[in-house]
């Protein structure tokens, strides 16, 4: 199993894991509470998806007293890295670029955001190349049905 595919987490699992990620331990009380004020999700509905996080691994279990005090088993950082990466490999490669495009148009960035990815761009203009490949199975995207490099 590569770390990529170890576990899906849905959009309303992030939610919890948001929580435990801020306070690193957290109890369900804890997560229902900050969920039913954001969500409005009832605590049966919390405690569902902390259980799917818990079979899936995400989330870590133990026991003090009476109380499940729950922590992660997935930092942060890496459960970013593979919702990036799993975008990416939703999206057939010729697409990738009006796909980045999009999501800077929809975000609200600062002056210090606009200026990282300035030089980001920069940098990347060095290695930049002529054409992107699709390399997606046919069948799963337009390019190859019309000899045409351009998917969208
Ligand atoms: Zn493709
Ligand atoms: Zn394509």
């Amino acid at each position: 199993m590569t770390n990529e595919e170890k576990f899906e987490i849905t959009d309303s699992e992030w939610e919890v894991m948001r929580v435990v990620w801020t306070r690193t331990k957290a109890t369900s009380k804890e997560i229902i509470n900050v969920l039913q004020d954001k969500k409005d999700w009832k605590p049966a509905t919390t405690k569902t998806f902390i259980g799917r996080l818990v079979k899936k691994g995400a989330l870590n279990t133990e026991t003090v007293g009476n109380k499940f005090i729950y922590t992660a088993a997935v930092t942060e950082e890496e459960s970013l890295k593979s919702l990036k990466a799993g975008l990416f490999n939703h999206i057939c490669n010729t697409a990738v670029g009006k796909t980045i495009a999009d999501l800077i148009k929809e975000a609200t960035l600062s002056h210090d955001d606009i200026a990282m990815i300035e030089e980001i761009l920069k940098s990347k203009k060095k290695d930049a190349v002529d054409v992107i490949v699709c390399n997606c199975v046919p069948g799963q995207c337009h390019c190859k049905e019309n000899h045409n490099m351009n998917c969208h």
